[in-house]
């Protein structure tokens, strides 16, 4: 029998099923790196190109985030009843305000919390400015979306495997293809509020969208008076090596959806737009406990001015190009596509490939971690801070891997 280390046995006995993880089991971690061991030993050191989806985009124990924690705790306010007024929470709501050009931010915990955020928010503008009929308003969304997992967010999935088991489900969302404008000007009726999208779709397979397609979508929402929300979650902060997707397009969203990256690796979630939206809620209108605590505010604050002080979306911009480049150079029978923006890529096998869960394996054998999405799509997204010398590194092992039968 193979053996089994005490981490994996007591996951497999005790924890719920709902991933599927690698058996590695890391245990600490510097910057791009992570170790299966304390000592850091060469032979437990990996590097990490999944980067918690992107939470990670400042690095692992940034010396700026892990001060910022310290000094929050040192003052024993890690949380404090919304009833009462926090300081963290109002200079991040300011900084957050100010970075993305809009009047207002409300914070909350997880990407998906804030995805439900904007739906009631717009939601509620859409009935109370728009004048929609009573309980009649509809939402657009695109095929192969990845907005989180409350049952609201896979009501509207296109993913079976999201949906199946969990009906019933939350009416009022619109599917249409994503890419597509014609699609979204047919959809829009007098009761569409608001067109959700994701700038570049990531978990779908880092799937860029036709040139203009933003700009183009943005103008139809204006025409129609339905507000454009952008979820950048994953997208957003430097990932795609501008600070948010959209800026590839010069389009400004009515509505910014953050999480991820904001918090620094701690949970924050954000949606930021203008007080004409914004202030259709009301006090008692919507809440959460945890949603923009004390602790969690103060490491966002350092985690913003790192991404911009360290400008890593324009490091992301020049080390995506680099690593694009240079894996685009490695002849591979089973690679359909390499594509990407910044430090976004995925590379797209061939169905015949065998899946790209077994090139993950291998990576992790050669010291990658990587994470498939979909069947054939091998995702690379490591923290933003990474530098050419690091990406050497990686490219010999993904040249191996690549090229294995
Ligand atoms: C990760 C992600 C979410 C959900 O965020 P959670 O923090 O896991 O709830 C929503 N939208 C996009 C685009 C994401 O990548």
């Amino acid at each position: 029998m193979p053996q089994i280390s005490e981490i994996e046995y007591l996951m497999d006995k005790y924890a719920a099923k709902n991933y599927h993880p690698l058996p590695i089991n890391i245990t600490s971690a510097q910057g791009v790196w992570v170790w299966t061991d304390n000592e850091q030993k060469e032979e437990s050191k990996y590097l990490d190109c999944l980067a918690a989806y992107s939470a990670l985009n400042q690095g692992y124990n940034h010396p700026r985030l892990i001060n910022a924690a310290m000094r929050q705790l040192s003052t024993g306010v890690t949380v404090t009843s919304r009833a009462f007024l926090s300081a963290p929470m109002a200079h991040l709501s300011k900084l957050l305000a100010e970075i993305c050009k809009k009047e207002k931010v409300l914070l909350m915990n997880t990407g998906v919390e804030a995805i439900e955020s904007a739906i009631k928010l717009t939601r509620k503008w859409g009935y109370q400015k728009k004048k929609v009929a009573a309980n009649q308003a509809n939402i657009i969304v695109c095929a192969n979306n990845f907005h989180g997992r409350t049952l609201t967010a896979i009501s509207f999935s296109s993913e079976s495997q999201y949906r199946d088991g969990f009906a019933p489900y939350t009416p009022g969302f619109k599917l249409i293809p994503y890419g597509d404008v014609q699609a979204l000007e047919q959809a829009i009726d007098d009761n569409t509020v608001a067109f959700l999208v994701e700038p570049i779709q990531g978990e779908a397979g880092i799937i860029i969208p036709p040139e203009g397609y933003l700009k183009k979508s943005k103008e139809i929402c204006e025409r129609h008076n339905v507000v454009f929300v952008a979820d950048c979650i994953q997208c957003g902060l430097g990932r795609t090596g501008k600070l948010f997707a959209c800026d590839w397009e010069n389009v400004i969203p009515d509505v910014y959806v953050l999480g991820k990256a904001l918090g620094g690796g701690f949970p924050l979630s954000a949606v930021v737009c203008d007080s004409k939206i914004m202030d259709v809620f009301q006090p008692g209108d919507h809440g959460s406990t945890f949603g923009g605590n004390p602790f969690c505010a103060a490491v966002a604050i350092e985690a913003l001015k790192v991404i911009l002080e360290e400008q890593l979306p324009e490091n992301s911009d020049k080390m995506g190009q680099y690593f694009l480049n240079e894996l685009k150079k490695i002849k591979s029978p089973h690679v359909k596509e390499y594509r990407g923006r910044g430090l976004w890529i995925g590379i797209e096998l061939y169905p015949e490939a065998g899946g790209a869960r077994r090139f993950c394996e291998a990576l992790a054998k050669e010291h990658i971690l990587c994470k498939e999405t979909h069947q054939n799509i091998i995702r690379i997204a490591p923290p933003l801070i990474i530098t050419k010398e690091e990406i050497d590194w990686a490219l010999p092992r993904f040249k191996k891997v690549l090229q294995m039968e």
